[in-house]
């Protein structure tokens, strides 16, 4: 199945190192250059404005989805495509993967990593199938992907589930790792979820 629909998880922080900013806004324009349409969390500020930004500068079409109670402390991303407001963050949380092929998070904190780890939960059970690609910028990812790996080798996950993501340095390098993702079974998902035993 082509890739058309990509989420992209990423920090709504603004005091960040110019070099995550950087990475986000190459990020955006090199996903816009392929011609991807965009899902992301609607925000103007952060790693996700700067994203947003070059996408869009770059061609592509944005579709922001932001909870309403968000939009009354913040504006949200003013000239997206177009921006949904939704009633709450499940909703959005739901939403933002729904038409989705494939995913990709930038550095991000614990919302980006919830958002992260539900596709990865959903992609575990066979529920969402496409590729999940980390932008490793300066390595911020390191240490989560050590405990993810701490977590197979005490048999939390399986070796299959290391498989379930790709990690890049560059976000140049994103779209790449996206077409050459493999397909996930869902049937051999499930079948790995339900004999998850001590050999
Ligand atoms: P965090 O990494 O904790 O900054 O959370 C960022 C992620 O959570 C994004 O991918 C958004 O979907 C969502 N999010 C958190 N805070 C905001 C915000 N202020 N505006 C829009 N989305 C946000």
């Amino acid at each position: 199945m082509p890739i058309r629909t990509v989420t992209v998880y990423a920090a709504s922080s603004q005091a960040l190192d110019s070099a995550y900013i950087d990475a986000a806004a190459r990020l955006g324009t090199a996903l816009g250059r392929t011609g991807y349409r965009l899902v992301y969390g609607g925000g103007g500020h952060g790693l996700m404005g700067a994203m947003a930004d070059a996408a869009l500068a770059a061609g592509s079409e944005v579709h922001g989805i932001i909870p309403e109670f968000l939009t009354r402390v913040e504006q949200g991303h003013q000239h997206l495509t177009s921006l949904e407001v939704v009633p709450d963050m499940r909703t959005r949380k739901a939403r933002m993967l729904e038409d989705s092929d494939a995913v990709i998070a930038l550095p991000g904190g614990c919302g980006t990593f919830e958002e992260l780890f539900e596709a990865m939960t959903l992609k575990r059970l066979g529920q969402f199938l496409g590729p999940i690609v980390l932008i490793n910028t300066a390595g911020y990812y390191d240490r989560l992907l050590d405990f993810l790996h701490h977590s197979v080798s005490e048999h939390f996950m399986n070796q299959t589930h290391l498989d379930m993501w790709q990690t890049v340095a560059e976000p140049e390098q994103a779209a790449k790792a996206l077409e050459q993702t493999h397909r996930w079974s869902a049937q051999s998902a499930l079948a790995s979820a339900a004999v998850q035993k001590r050999s």
